[in-house]
């Protein structure tokens, strides 16, 4: 772990050790997660590609089918598949900062270009600017964080409707969700055919370092997925 990595670097015991630029949980999973990890029956064959089970088991705890539901490494895997299958180099994404910084990160490594729409001061979308830069910079994705990572800001249902509207594919990241009053959007994907929403173990579970995220998606984009 990245703990260890500080500890050498440090000189300090990884336990003295408290990261806080990941938001990762300080306490970790509850202490059935590590009794269920030592239970691992097969951790030497490769796992099910399609993680049938606990797609299962996310479609129960969300309401939303399983052929909806895609596992990946961590919601930042998902991140960069969703680029690559929807961005070509020179293709254009809409980014609203201050934000969670990958969604720049990957639109940088899938040779995309950057269009920032910064969030009004009190980290609102500033939605006006995003439709005029829909029109005129014609973007293939826009990402929303809600709750918003750092300000924890969350976006309501009549903004992102406006924003659904627009022809663009909206990807919403919900790794925050349940640290909200907010109600998961993952069952609009039914609703709105250009919209994805993300999830993931890190934050909810405090499983950061096991990598496992999750998004809702349309039938039309996660066959190519
Ligand atoms: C932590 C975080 C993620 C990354 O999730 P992983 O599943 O650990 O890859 C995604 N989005 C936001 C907004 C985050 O803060």
């Amino acid at each position: 772990a990245l703990r260890e990595v500080l500890s050498a670097r440090l000189g300090r015991k990884p336990e003295d050790i408290i990261k806080l630029d990941a938001n990762e949980n300080p306490y970790g999973p509850p202490p059935e997660v590590a009794a269920a990890l030592g239970n691992l029956k097969f951790p030497y064959v490769y796992p099910d590609p399609e993680s049938r089970h606990l797609r299962a088991a996310l479609a129960e705890d969300s309401g939303l089918e399983t052929e909806h539901i895609l596992v990946g490494c961590g919601a930042d895997e998902l991140i960069d598949l969703i680029m690559r299958c929807v961005l070509e180099p020179g293709d254009k994404i809409v980014d609203c900062p201050p934000t969670f910084t990958m969604y720049e990160f990957d639109a940088s490594v899938n040779a995309a270009l950057v269009i920032k729409v910064p969030r009004l001061p009190d980290f609102s979308l500033d939605i006006a600017n995003i439709v005029k830069m829909v029109e005129q910079e014609k973007p293939k994705c826009i990402f929303l964080t809600s709750p918003n990572n750092p300000d924890g800001s969350v976006i309501n249902n009549e903004d992102l409707l406006k924003i659904l509207d627009l022809p663009v594919l909206v990807v919403l990241d919900e790794a925050y969700v349940e640290f909200s009053s907010l109600q998961s959007r993952m069952t609009w994907v039914k609703k709105h055919d250009n919209l994805i929403v993300l999830r993931t173990f890190s934050k909810r579970a405090g499983l950061a370092g096991l990598r496992v995220g999750y998004g809702a998606f349309p039938l039309s984009i996660i066959e190519y997925l």
